[in-house]
């Protein structure tokens, strides 16, 4: 079989762990014989199939990098959503998953890239992005990283020992949208485009930019750094639904 075939092509994964992140979501560690590895930022699909054999079909980001068959999806529950409540509450460990994947090659960072690089995530859209990280620090990477994490509370974030405590050569600064940590340098407010004019890379540095989250976060954003001046071409984007 063809690498492609194998990438399009459903297989069975084995939970083998999982984490709690936060109070709405959790990371899944699943065993997918045949995997084989992924790009940072690339997507996995994962198809439920009820007992009357109806499918659904969603994305996850893969957390993880590297070349082995072993990857972590980092899921956050939506209240009212079909499948995010079941990988949250109900996968346990043994449990089998259906996944196709590694997905996508635009919304990747690869090793060889030398340029700066800046991040943006609004809540779960933290996943490729940490993959990213991680694959910086796996490869001893020297492209300078930072990272603007937006989160509605400081409780929301994803991987956050990690973050606050980030590898060499990557730089974090959050920010809160609805609560913000005691003693905060100012309360809590979206994202607006003063704050992306100081916790980015200017346009002058010619950085690579991924810009991940809820639909809306990631236009708004997206617009406001090309407003700044950063060339569109530059401003890579990954929704992930929702307004
Ligand atoms: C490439 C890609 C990668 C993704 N990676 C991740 C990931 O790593 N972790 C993760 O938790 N999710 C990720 N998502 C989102 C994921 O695919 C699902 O959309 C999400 O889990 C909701 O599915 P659901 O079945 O629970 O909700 P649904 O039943 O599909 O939707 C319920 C309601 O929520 C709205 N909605 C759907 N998605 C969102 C959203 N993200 N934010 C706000 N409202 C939404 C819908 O419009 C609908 O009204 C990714 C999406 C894409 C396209």
């Amino acid at each position: 079989m063809s690498r492609g075939d194998s990438v399009g092509a459903w297989k069975l994964g084995v939970v083998a762990e999982t984490r709690t992140l936060t109070k709405s979501a959790r990371s899944i560690m699943l065993d997918v014989p045949g995997w084989g590895g992924n790009i940072a930022g690339q997507h996995a699909d994962v198809r439920l199939t009820a007992a009357d054999g109806y499918q659904a079909v969603r994305s996850y980001s893969v957390a993880s990098v590297g070349t082995g068959d072993r990857i972590e999806l980092a899921v956050d529950r939506l209240p009212d959503g079909e499948v995010s409540p079941y990988l949250v509450d109900e996968v346990m460990v043994g449990d089998e998953l259906e996944v196709r994947g590694p997905l996508g090659g635009w919304f990747v960072w690869r090793p060889d890239q030398r340029e700066p690089v800046q991040l943006v995530a609004g809540g779960s859209g933290i996943v490729p992005l940490m993959a990213m990280i991680r694959s910086h620090h796996a490869t001893g990477s020297t492209a300078p990283f930072r990272l603007l994490y937006s989160l509605r509370t400081p409780e929301d974030a994803f991987f956050r020992e990690a973050l606050l405590a980030p590898p060499a050569g990557v730089d974090v600064t959050w920010h809160y949208t609805r609560e913000v940590p005691a003693g905060w340098e100012h309360a809590p407010r979206r994202l607006t485009a003063t704050d992306l004019a100081t916790s980015t890379f200017p346009p002058t540095d010619e950085p690579a930019m991924y810009v991940c989250g809820p639909t809306g976060f990631v236009e708004t954003v997206a617009r406001a750094l090309v407003d700044l001046g950063h060339d569109p071409q530059r401003v890579k984007t990954e929704r992930f639904g929702g307004t």
